[in-house]
């Protein structure tokens, strides 16, 4: 392992947005860290098998790093899930599925990093949002809600640590060609298709550059920023 080498963590780095980010910043010659639920081997990648909805994983997660590579340079808080249902039919228990995956277990990584980054006088944060927690659409207000909350998060903790050297960023996607975003019907995918300026639905590599970049030297005065990444999507909030 290259010690010279600039270390990021992204959760859920073995498929999806966060599969092309893990293969971006492998480019850039980063140490690529990621987590699964699976654990299966990712090529370049050191895989830390975790549900970071488990209690305390999240910080575990986060030892496992700095234990192996000394240190954390970049967290991508990139795992998450969707569920498109109508807010009537959501069951209490879909409801903190989507709230604890998106929402806590990313405030619990960011606390634990936080720490690190703050003795280290360095670090970027950047969280996973969505087009949505600003537009919002319907099936999706838990989902929405908690990507909104990111944005609370990101900028408050932009505040605490800002001094420090810590930049805190919240991307925010359109709607990318994924697992995620596979089974909605066709009819769905045109009207998105037909609301975005650049006329077409994102493939993960177009995200992951944009990541790359909130992390670099060349973005270190950008905090507290949300980032559309949507083609035009949701231009105007
Ligand atoms: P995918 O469904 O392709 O991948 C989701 C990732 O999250 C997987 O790696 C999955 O791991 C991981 N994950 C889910 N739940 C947990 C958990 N409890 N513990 C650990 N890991 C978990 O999604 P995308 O790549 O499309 O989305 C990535 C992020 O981007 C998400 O936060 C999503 O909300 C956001 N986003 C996506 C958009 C889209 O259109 N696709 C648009 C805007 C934002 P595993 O493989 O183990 O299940």
């Amino acid at each position: 392992m290259n010690q010279e080498s600039r270390v990021v963590l992204i959760t859920g780095g073995n498929r999806g947005i966060g599969l092309a980010m893990s293969r971006a910043f492998q480019q850039e010659g980063y140490q690529v860290f990621i987590t699964s639920r699976s654990g299966e081997p990712v090529p370049g990648c050191i895989v830390i098998q975790a549900d970071l909805n488990e209690a305390d994983r999240a910080a575990q997660v986060i030892d496992q790093v700095e234990n192996m590579a000394g240190r954390i340079d970049v967290l991508v808080a990139n795992a998450g899930i969707s569920k498109e249902i109508l807010l009537v039919r959501y069951s209490d228990e879909e409801i903190l599925d989507v709230i604890n995956t998106n929402l806590v277990a990313n405030i619990k990584l960011a606390r634990r990093t936080a720490k690190s980054m703050m003795k280290a006088r360095s670090g970027s944060i950047i969280f996973m949002g969505s087009v949505l927690g600003m537009t919002g659409a319907p099936g999706s207000t838990v989902y929405a809600a908690s990507k909104a909350a990111l944005i609370g998060l990101s900028r408050s903790l932009a505040r605490e640590i800002g001094s420090r050297g810590i930049t805190v960023n919240v991307l925010a996607p359109g709607y990318v060609q994924t697992e995620m975003t596979d089974s909605l019907p066709e009819v769905f995918k045109d009207k998105v298709i037909a609301d975005t300026a650049l006329g077409r639905i994102a493939t993960p590599s177009d995200i992951a550059g944009v990541a790359v970049f909130l992390a670099s030297a060349e973005a270190r005065f950008i905090t507290g920023a949300v980032i559309p990444v949507d083609g035009g999507l949701g231009m105007g909030h």
